[in-house]
């Protein structure tokens, strides 16, 4: 039997409850007792970030990173371009927002060779970490499970992600760990107690049997096959001593009363997290 953990370490990202507004989700959270929120771009659409963040700020919450910059890769030149500035542009999102941390979700093309879309991110993201740094930004690769290496993204382990940090060797620059994508990785716990201080996120949810669609069916921790505590303990023993984000795309969750949603997430955090 897990002990309850308490909430101290606990943050939602706004698309785990999608059909709320920002404003209805910073005061829902902190009617739950979340301490942490971690804000997708398309909540933020339509709001002035730095207002966004004093608001979240104002309602005890603290905004953890926001959600995401990446997709580097593209089949030209002109367009690799143009995902530089979109994502420098996102650096200053962040930085009015208040959000130390930008997730990269570092993107691919189908059809191109893999090799060449992680030199083309490794590029992108070199050319973003200038400015980064000085906005006080920090960058972190979130490598995706393998099923999106075609679309999505190109570093699909912890393995890659950790070389990448290795080989841009910039202070701004780190990995998250999203149970999700790396549970099943047999270097798991030694590629996670090589980045040791480079861990900048670490993102729960569950892997269910079956998963009835690969993006919009994740589960709640506890529903599925992911041993979130043994894999917190070990990105603890590396150092992380940062927020559990619970990041789960469910299409049936979505369409749930959202106050309800969370306070299964609540429950399921304290017992599986
Ligand atoms: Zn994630």
């Amino acid at each position: 039997m897990n002990d309850r953990r308490d909430l101290e370490r606990l943050c939602i990202h706004t698309v785990t409850t999608k059909p709320l507004s920002l404003e209805k989700a910073v005061e829902s959270y902190g009617r739950a007792g979340v301490k942490g929120i971690t804000v997708w771009r398309d909540a933020l659409e339509g709001h002035e970030p730095r207002a966004a963040g004093r608001r979240i700020r104002d309602a005890g919450l603290e905004v953890v990173s926001l959600c995401r910059g990446g997709f580097f890769p593209a089949a030209s030149e002109a367009a690799r371009r143009e995902a530089v500035d979109e994502n420098r542009r996102i650096v200053d999102e962040a930085a009015a927002l208040g959000a130390p941390l930008i997730v990269l979700v570092c993107g691919a093309v189908p059809g191109m060779p893999l090799a060449e879309a992680r030199r083309q991110i490794a590029d992108g993201i070199a050319a973003v970490l200038p400015h980064a740094r000085e906005a006080g930004v920090a960058l972190g690769v979130e490598p995706l499970h393998p099923m999106y290496a075609d679309s999505r993204s190109a570093v699909n382990t912890l393995a890659q992600a950790n070389d990448l940090c290795r080989k841009l060797a910039h202070p701004s620059l780190g990995v998250v760990v999203d149970v999700y994508h790396l549970w099943w990785d047999p270097d798991l716990e030694r590629e996670i107690e090589r980045a040791g201080g480079s861990i900048l996120a670490f993102h729960v949810s569950d892997w269910k049997t079956p998963t009835e669609d690969l993006l919009l069916d994740r589960g709640l921790m506890g529903e599925g096959c992911i041993p979130i505590r043994g894999i917190r303990e070990w990105v603890e023993a590396a150092g992380f001593g940062g927020y559990n984000e619970v990041e789960i795309f469910s299409r049936r969750r979505w369409e749930m009363d959202q106050s309800e949603l969370l306070e299964e997430i609540v429950e399921a955090y304290q017992l599986h997290s």
